[in-house]
């Protein structure tokens, strides 16, 4: 069961409480090459893109986030600026009706290796895939404007 949880007020709130996760798993992780894995549960609409798009913000990425719905997976690399090269993978797992179509791009060597910043949304589709150690969130729709989210 998550520990926490935080009510974001706009989608910048939303993307704030994700550089704020990030610089925090940067400075926990700065002298080892650790992968981090963040599953973002919560139906559509709940913000889960636009939490990715705070990630990409924090590591400096100079492309637009869209949602990689059509994608499956979209790659981003960290920009030059940040202390390490960090290079963040944004899975929608939406559409895929078989785990075996994410295995087939590449998951163990992602998942295997260094400095990967992995972020799934619909990750009940693959859950079968995913590794125990991981962040969870679970974003609620509030109102119009406002999400619960839930994490740990
Ligand atoms: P998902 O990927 O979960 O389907 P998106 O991030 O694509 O959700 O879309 C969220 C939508 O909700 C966006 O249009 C965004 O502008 C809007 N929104 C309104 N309030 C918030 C909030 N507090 N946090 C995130 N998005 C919000
Ligand atoms: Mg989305």
């Amino acid at each position: 069961m998550p520990k926490n949880q935080i009510t974001t007020k706009n989608p910048e709130e939303t993307k704030e409480f994700a550089r704020v996760l990030l610089k925090e798993w940067l400075e926990v992780n700065k002298n080892k090459n650790s992968n981090w894995l963040v599953c973002l549960y919560g139906g559509l609409g709940g913000g889960k893109t636009t939490f990715v798009q705070g990630l990409t913000e924090g590591l400096l990425v100079k492309e637009t986030v869209n949602s990689p719905t059509f994608l499956i997976m979209k790659k981003y690399n960290s920009s030059q600026k940040t202390n390490k090269k960090y290079t963040l993978y944004h899975f929608d797992c939406y559409r895929i009706s078989d785990y075996k179509e994410i295995l087939d791009l590449g998951w163990d060597d992602i998942i295997g290796g260094k400095n990967n910043i992995i972020v799934i949304e619909w990750p009940e589709e693959i859950e079968k895939i995913l590794p125990k150690k991981r962040l969870n969130l679970k974003f609620e729709f509030v109102d119009e404007n406002s999400r619960k989210i839930k994490y740990g």
